[in-house]
């Protein structure tokens, strides 16, 4: 059994030990006692130093606690030393845990089904829906017990007694408990602050509905400082390419996207106009060849729907067939007027069918592709032949 220095004191960062057990190659090391906690209930394991050596991992192996070596470390006694940057950081957003989620049934009778710790959020399941309002006063009252600076106090009972906790223990025997004043008895075996001040600011920010629990996210202390102003930067951002006040920021954007939307179907509108005049007027200028039958062949890089339109467009004229080659990726359309004697659907077909292309249409109106350009060339020149048309490379 490893004697666990953070139970009595969470905030001992330097302590000497003796090294009593170690792997073969003396990188998973086991002492007498430590002060590096163990990845374990939601928080995760601390770094630091032991010997000098950078400790990479720390694991609870049931009553021994292993300490993962980036290096082999000598036997010994050893000085280790916590990465206290981390591990407060930890301490904050534990404690910060228990507080809002004892608000959180206080105010709500939300209780907390899981907790996790990550490295830039923490995050806790609710088993029950909340409003965006219910949000923001748990976020308010948490804080408010930040303000009162309410002692966190660290106690030790049999699990038979009447313990009071928020959520029962499945512990059995000693039971430590972590308490904030007049409002929390959690079982727990984790590190937390002295005090609620220490926890600083809570923030929550997003909310997710995750298999019919509520994940709320929130941070801690200086967690929360960093995300408000990275928060801050980027709307500041938008801000100034709206030259706007911050606070008109999201009502502007939500504006110019209604713009953009608007701007866009305008531009549709106005692409297929263009794209009708465009097939209107290619048929004027085509001339019918002696069986008196308007041929055109377009070849573009890809085909579009402005492209169908103007084939539509072209093909509504008397005796028209409009054939459309796009290269990438390797493409055909076939339209074709009700009078000109061409069924569009199942020339393109059988065209495409013989090259291993797939495709197909109706008697006016026909698209397909092909695997390769190779493949392409050889199906429109097939194409070209069976229509009649003389040129195939017409430009776009
Ligand atoms: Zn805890």
């Amino acid at each position: 059994m490893t004697d666990r220095l953070y139970y009595q004191d969470s905030y001992l960062r330097e302590f000497r030990a003796c090294v009593v057990d170690a792997s073969p190659e003396q990188q998973r090391i086991y002492l007498d006692r430590t002060a590096f906690y163990p990845a374990s209930g939601g928080q995760p394991f601390d770094t630091g130093k032991l010997g000098g050596v950078d400790v990479i991992d720390v694991v609870d192996e049931d009553g021994r606690i292993a300490h993962v070596m980036s290096a082999p470390l000598a036997a010994g006694e050893v000085a280790g030393v916590i990465d206290w940057r981390r591990r407060f950081d930890h301490m904050q957003q534990h404690t910060g845990q228990h507080l809002l989620s004892a608000v959180l049934v206080e105010l709500f009778d939300a209780p907390t089904v899981s907790f996790h710790l990550g490295a830039e959020s923490s995050t806790i399941d609710v088993a029950r829906p909340l409003e965006a309002g219910q949000i923001r006063a748990a976020e308010r009252r948490a804080n408010e017990i930040v303000f009162e600076n309410r002692p966190v106090s660290v106690s030790y009972r049999h699990s038979s007694e009447e313990l009071g906790l928020r959520k029962p223990t499945e512990r059995e025997g000693e039971v430590r408990i972590i308490s904030i004043q007049d409002l929390d008895r959690s079982a727990c075996g984790g590190t937390h602050v002295r005090a609620t001040g220490e926890i600083g600011p809570i923030l929550i920010r997003k909310l997710d509905r995750i298999r019919g629990n509520l994940r709320i996210e929130f941070l801690c202390g200086l967690r929360a400082v960093e995300r408000a102003r990275s928060d801050f930067e980027a709307l500041s951002t938008v801000a100034r390419t709206f030259s706007s006040p911050l606070d008109d920021a999201p009502s502007l954007v939500e504006a110019q996207r209604e713009r953009l939307l608007e701007v866009e179907r305008a531009h549709r509108r106005l692409a297929a106009e263009l794209a009708q005049a465009r097939g209107r007027e290619l048929y004027t200028n085509t001339a019918a060849s002696p069986d008196g039958i308007r041929r055109i062949v377009r070849r573009v890089a890809t085909l579009s729907d402005d492209l169908r339109v103007e084939a539509q467009s072209f093909t509504a004229g008397a005796k028209a067939v409009f054939l459309a080659v796009g290269d990438d990726p390797p493409a055909l359309m076939l339209a074709a007027s009700a009078d000109c004697g061409v069924h569009a659907g199942n020339l393109l077909k059988s065209a495409l069918t013989t090259a291993g292309g797939r495709g197909g249409g109706s008697a006016a109106m026909a698209q397909g592709s092909v695997p390769s350009n190779t493949l392409l060339e050889e199906v429109s020149r097939t194409l070209a032949a069976s229509l009649g048309a003389e040129r195939l490379s017409q430009d776009a």
